[in-house]
């Protein structure tokens, strides 16, 4: 007789309609257009007249429970009970109710949250999970963003830049983050330091061998045990062998810098993807506050705030006055690491299903 099978549990995403506020399932697909009516505030206008407003209010994205309860029970008493967060780890509160927009504002100030991050304003730092649920993080990208937004909340809760600034963390080298007008992100400076004790018991071999991008590593023999060994010439410090390889440790408090990186963008309907480029190299991982990488961020923010014109976006500004007078007007040096010379660089960009050249 065939075994009874239980069910399979369906555990992909839930059904979104169930959180929305009943206008915005009313009028899903029906929207005509929006007003941005003060920063971190949205109206949308429905073909039918129907009207939802938006408050938008910064938050620390690792959350503790305490403050989520807070902002639910702001939620349920100023807004109409019903929230989201935006991809930036902001806080909206959704409502059909305008009278309830100004009380719902003051009363999160009144408790130490900042309201704005909508049109041209800088908005959340985004960042990657970093020493809270990653393995591999040479940097805490979550007190990165806190350092940096504590000096540059008046742009977030302004209308003040050129056009809306996007900011990006990334606490190794070669995974999330590090897509944005400017990017934060982890620059291992020296090649991996192997443990050849422990090589044969954590490491699976081939794969870490695979993984190198630029073949550096081989397996050996040393002291009688399979180990790897990593040709220094060759290595661009990618720190691509370290998670599948602990014992390939990388990251240092010394060599392991940040690195700043301008003008990535998605494509849109005007323009089409732009990679970002490197423009500081070796600024120190210095926390708790990194006052070095902050002073970089806000020399590039105040040259572009001054010099770009309405609604261009970092990518387009820089497009438009060059690299040359970029550097002269950030007050950044020019050096020779600027200079993509690595001779790898044409296969493994021709490797992408994006780009061909
Ligand atoms: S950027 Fe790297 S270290 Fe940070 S969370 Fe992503 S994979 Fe982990
Ligand atoms: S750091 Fe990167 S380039 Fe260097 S050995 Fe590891 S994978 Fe290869």
């Amino acid at each position: 007789m065939a075994h009874e099978m239980r069910s399979p549990i369906e555990s992909g995403c839930p059904d979104g309609f169930q959180y929305m506020h009943p206008v915005m399932c009313k009028n899903y697909g029906q929207w005509a257009y929006h007003e941005d009516v003060r920063p971190g505030v949205l109206v949308h206008v429905s073909n039918n007249g129907d009207k939802i407003y938006t408050v938008r209010a910064g938050t620390q994205r690792i959350l503790d429970l305490f403050t989520l309860r807070k902002l639910c029970d702001i939620g349920d008493e100023y807004g109409e009970g019903y929230i989201h967060f935006t991809i930036r780890s902001n806080i909206e509160y959704q409502m059909a109710d305008e009278a309830r927009v100004e009380p719902l504002i003051k009363k999160l100030e009144d408790e130490g949250f900042v309201v704005g991050g909508t049109r041209n304003s800088i908005a959340m730092i985004s960042h990657t999970q970093g020493w809270l649920h990653c393995d591999i993080p040479g940097t805490d990208a979550s007190g990165v963003v806190k350092s940096m937004m504590d000096e540059l909340i008046d742009e977030f809760k302004g209308w003040n830049m050129p056009n809306r600034v996007h900011m990006t963390t990334s606490c190794c080298q070669i995974n999330c983050g590090g897509q944005g007008d400017i990017a934060i992100n982890v620059q291992h400076t020296k090649p991996p330091k192997i443990n050849h004790d422990l090589v044969s018991n954590v490491c699976e071999r081939p794969s870490v061998v695979a993984r190198c991008p630029v073949a550096a590593i081989r397996p050996a023999l040393v002291n009688g045990k399979p180990s790897l060994e990593v040709d220094e010439k060759k290595c661009i410090c990618c720190g691509a062998c370290y998670p599948p390889c602990p014992p390939m440790q990388i990251n240092d408090a010394e060599h392991s810098k940040l690195a700043i990186w301008v003008g990535g963008n998605h494509s849109n309907a005007r323009g089409k993807p732009t990679f970002q480029k490197l423009v500081a190299s070796g600024i120190p991982n210095n926390p708790p506050r990194w006052p070095e990488a902050t002073a970089v961020v806000k020399k590039i923010l105040t040259a572009y705030k001054d010099n770009a014109k309405d609604w261009e976006r970092m990518n387009d500004w820089i497009e438009r006055i060059g690299w040359p007078r970029f550097f002269e007007k950030t007050g950044l040096p020019f050096t020779k690491y600027h200079i993509d010379n690595w001779r790898g660089a044409r296969n493994s960009l021709n490797s992408s299903t994006h780009i061909r050249f």
